[in-house]
C-alpha cells in the first residue's frame, strides 16, 4: 500500500479511501494509493508553508544546492528500485525507465549547481540613487504532474522550484504515483527538512482541482492536456496565482530533399515511438519535400514494420499505453482516419507474448493526411505518425504552423541559410536542426508557443519562473 508523503511522514488519506494502481502491461491492479481530499492537501500546504518560512527557507542558497546534490547522488544509488517502480506503474520498457532515472538525477544535479548562481541586478538610475533587484521564491509551489514521464517532469519542476527556495506540494497523476513517493522518501533520508517536498495522491478532478484553488499555493506548474490546463489556469486566476502551463504539441519534423536521410531516419522513428508516443514533444507529423516523399515513406515503412510492441519488462521498441481509455483514444483517432480514407502505410507488430489484458497499440504510419483532419491537428498521444508532402520552404512553414500547438520542431537540411530561416519562421519553443530532442536536454529551456502553453521549464530559465522579482530603489544622495 503506497502512502502520501507529508512533512516527511508517510500517511494515508484522512478518509482512508484508496485507488487501485494498475500495471499497464497486464491491465492488473497490484497496489493502492490514497484517494486524498482537501483536508490532506491542507496538511501538505501547511507543512510546505512551515518549511518555506523556517527550515528550508532559511537555508543559504549554497546549502540548498548541497542538499539537492545529495538527492541527485541518492537517486542514482537507488536507481534500480526507482526504474523498476516506474516500469511496473507506467509500462515503460527497461531502457526508457532507466533513462528516466538518469534524467531525474541529472535534473537535481543541474539545479543543485544553479541554486547559488541565481541573482539579481543593479540598475543605473537617477543621480543619487542605487537600484537593485532581488529574486525571491514564491513560497509554496504546486506541481500537477502527468503520467507519461513522472520522474522527469518532477525533476524539472520540483528541482528548479527547490533550487529557487520554494517548498513543494506535488499532485502526481493517479496513474503514476509510486516513483515520486519514493523520491520524496529518499529526499527525507538524505536530510531534506520536513515539508520541503510533499506528495499528495488522488484524482485530478478532486485533489488536483483542490490544489489549483488552494489559497496557500503561490505558484502552479502544470503539465498535461490543454483542457485541464485551461481549467487550472481559470481556477488559479480567481486568486491571481501565476501558472506555468506545458500542454503538449503536434510537433513537425520537416525533411528537405537535401537532408542526410540516413541520419534523419532513426530520429524520425524514435521521436514518435518513444514512450509509445505518449510524449508531449513527440514528433507526430513528418513533413517531407515532395521530391523525396515516396522514397522516404518507403524507408519509414520498412522501419515501422520492424518495430515490436510488448510487456515493459521485455524491453522492446514500445511498451503498452498507460491505460484502457488512452488505448481507446488512439483507436478512435485511427478509426476516424480510416473513415476519412487516409491511407495507412505500415504498422509495427504487437508480439504474441503481449497479454490481451494489456493496453497495446502497434505503431502506425499514415500518409497524405489532410492538414485539417483531427489526426493532423490534435495530440493523439500514441504511436501514430502522420506524413504530409510539401512543395517548398513557404509551404513547409505554412504546414508546420498550421496547428494550434507550437512546442518543438525538427528541421532536416544541409543548407545553413535555410536552417536559420526555418528556425526563425517556425512557431515552436524548441527548434532542433539535424537532430531531435538533443539527448533530453536538461539544460535547454522548454515550453510552448500558442496552445502548447506558456512559461519555460528546464535549464536556468526555469529559475526565473519559480521566483518573483523585487526592485529596491535607494535614494542616498
Ligand atoms: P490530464 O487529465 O491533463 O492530466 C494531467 C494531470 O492533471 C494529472 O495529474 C491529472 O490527475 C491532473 N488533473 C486532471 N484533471 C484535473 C482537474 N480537473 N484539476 C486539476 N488537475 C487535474 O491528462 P490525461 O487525462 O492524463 O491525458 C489526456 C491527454 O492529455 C493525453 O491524451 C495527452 O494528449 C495529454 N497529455 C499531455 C501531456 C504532456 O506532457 N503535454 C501529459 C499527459 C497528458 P489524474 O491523472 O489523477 O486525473
Ligand atoms: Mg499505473
Amino acid at each position: 500500500m503506497a502512502l502520501n508523503f507529508i512533512a516527511n511522514q508517510s500517511c494515508n488519506a484522512a478518509s482512508g479511501q484508496t485507488l487501485a494502481v494498475l500495471d499497464p502491461s497486464y491491465g492488473e491492479a497490484f497496489d493502492t494509493i490514497p484517494r486524498s481530499a482537501a483536508t490532506d492537501l491542507d496538511a501538505a500546504v501547511q507543512a510546505a508553508r512551515s518549511a518555506a518560512t523556517s527550515t528550508w527557507g532559511k537555508l543559504t542558497a549554497a546549502e540548498r544546492g548541497r542538499l539537492l546534490h545529495k538527492l541527485s547522488v541518492a537517486i542514482t544509488a537507488n536507481g534500480e528500485e526507482l526504474w523498476a517502480l516506474e516500469q511496473r506503474d507506467c509500462g515503460k520498457p527497461t531502457a526508457q525507465a532507466k533513462a528516466d532515472v538518469v534524467a531525474l538525477a541529472r535534473y537535481f544535479e543541474f539545479y543543485a549547481g544553479s541554486a547559488d548562481k541565481l541573482h539579481g541586478q543593479t540598475i543605473p538610475y537617477l543621480d543619487g540613487y542605487s537600484v537593485l533587484t532581488w529574486r525571491e521564491p514564491h513560497g509554496v509551489t504546486g506541481h500537477v504532474i502527468p503520467w507519461n514521464y513522472p520522474m522527469q517532469i518532477f525533476g524539472r519542476s520540483v528541482g528548479a522550484s527547490l533550487a529557487a527556495g520554494n517548498a513543494c506540494v506535488v499532485k502526481p497523476s493517479e496513474d503514476a504515483c509510486l516513483s515520486l513517493i519514493r523520491v520524496a522518501q529518499i529526499a527525507a533520508e538524505v536530510g531534506f527538512p520536513a515539508g520541503a517536498i510533499n506528495i499528495v495522491c488522488g484524482l485530478g478532478h478532486e485533489v488536483g482541482a483542490d490544489l489549483a484553488k488552494h489559497p496557500g499555493i503561490d505558484h502552479i506548474s502544470f503539465t498535461g492536456s490543454p483542457h485541464v490546463g485551461t481549467l487550472i489556469a481559470q481556477m488559479a486566476a480567481e486568486r491571481h496565482c501565476p501558472v506555468t502551463l506545458e500542454l503538449g504539441g503536434k510537433s513537425p519534423q520537416i525533411v528537405f530533399a537535401d537532408a542526410d536521410l540516413d541520419a534523419a531516419l532513426p530520429f524520425l522513428v524514435n521521436a514518435i515511438i518513444q514512450n509509445s508516443g505518449q510524449t508531449c514533444s513527440a514528433g507526430s507529423r513528418v513533413l517531407i519535400e515532395r521530391s523525396i516523399y515516396e522514397p522516404l515513406l518507403a524507408r519509414l515503412a520498412t522501419a515501422f514494420e520492424r518495430l515490436r510492441v510488448g510487456p515493459a519488462a521485455m524491453n522492446l521498441d514500445l511498451g503498452p499505453l498507460i491505460r484502457q481509455t488512452q488505448q481507446q483514444r488512439v483507436w478512435d483517432f485511427l478509426s476516424d482516419a480510416q473513415v476519412a480514407g487516409i491511407p495507412m502505410v505500415a504498422q509495427g507488430v504487437v508480439v504474441d507474448d503481449a497479454p490481451e489484458s494489456g493496453f497495446y497499440q502497434a505503431p502506425t504510419l499514415l500518409r497524405d493526411v489532410p492538414v485539417n483532419h483531427r489526426i493532423a491537428q490534435e495530440e493523439v498521444f500514441g504511436p501514430v505518425l502522420c506524413a504530409l508532402p510539401f512543395a517548398d520552404e513557404d509551404d513547409a512553414v505554412t504546414l508546420a504552423n498550421a496547428t494550434k500547438f507550437g512546442l518543438v520542431a525538427g528541421i532536416w537540411t544541409r543548407d545553413g541559410a535555410r536552417q536559420l530561416r526555418m528556425a526563425k519562421r517556425v512557431q515552436a519553443g524548441q527548434v532542433f536542426i539535424n537532430n531531435y530532442g538533443a539527448g533530453g536536454g536538461v539544460e535547454l529551456p522548454f515550453g510552448g508557443y500558442k496552445s502548447s502553453g506558456h512559461g519555460r521549464e528546464k535549464g536556468f530559465e526555469a529559475l526565473y519562473g519559480f521566483t518573483t522579482l523585487k526592485t529596491v530603489a535607494i535614494r542616498h544622495g
